[in-house]
C-alpha cells in the first residue's frame, strides 16, 4: 500500500505538465469549456422542452374540447368559459416558457449562455441554478420588472 503510494508520487513527480497548445487558446479553450460545462444542462433544457410541448398540447387539445360533447347548459357552458380563461392563460404561459428555453438552448449553441443580453455581464451561476433559461443578470431583470408594473 506504502510502496505504491510513493512509486505513484514519485510517477507524477516525473510526469510532464501539460502545456499550452498555442498562446492565444485561452479566450477560445476558455469559452469551449464553459460550453461543454453547460451540456448537461443543455439536455435538461431538452427534456423541460419536451415536457412542455407535451402539457402545451394537452392544453389546446383541452380548449379545443376535443374529447367533450357540444350539448351543455348554461351554467356548464359558464363553467367551461371560465376554465378556458384558465387554461389559455396557462397555455401563454407555457408558450412563453417554451420560447425561453428554446432560447436558452440557442444561446448555449452559439456561446453565449450565461450572459445577460441587456447588460453583457455574466448572469451568475445561483440565477441560472434557480433560473437555467434566464437571459438577463439580475440587475437588468429587476430593472425591466420595475419598468413594467
Ligand atoms: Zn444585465
Amino acid at each position: 500500500m506504502l510502496s505504491y503510494a510513493i512509486a505513484g508520487s514519485q510517477y507524477s513527480m516525473y510526469k510532464k505538465p501539460i502545456e499550452p497548445k498555442a498562446p492565444s487558446r485561452l479566450a477560445s479553450a476558455q469559452q469551449r469549456t464553459d460550453m461543454s460545462e453547460y451540456q448537461e444542462l443543455r439536455s435538461q433544457l431538452i427534456s423541460m422542452l419536451e415536457e412542455l410541448d407535451e402539457r402545451l398540447d394537452k392544453i389546446t387539445d383541452d380548449v379545443r374540447h376535443t374529447d367533450k360533447p357540444l350539448e351543455q347548459d348554461f351554467s356548464e357552458q359558464a363553467v367551461e368559459a371560465e376554465n378556458d380563461q384558465v387554461l389559455d392563460a396557462l397555455g401563454n404561459v407555457t408558450r412563453d416558457e417554451l420560447e425561453k428555453i428554446r432560447l436558452a438552448i440557442a444561446r448555449i449553441d452559439d456561446g453565449s449562455y450565461g450572459i445577460c443580453t441587456t447588460c453583457g455581464d455574466d448572469i451568475k451561476k445561483e440565477r441560472l441554478a434557480v433560473l437555467p433559461y434566464a437571459n438577463l443578470c439580475i440587475r437588468c431583470a429587476e430593472r425591466s420588472e420595475h419598468k413594467s408594473h
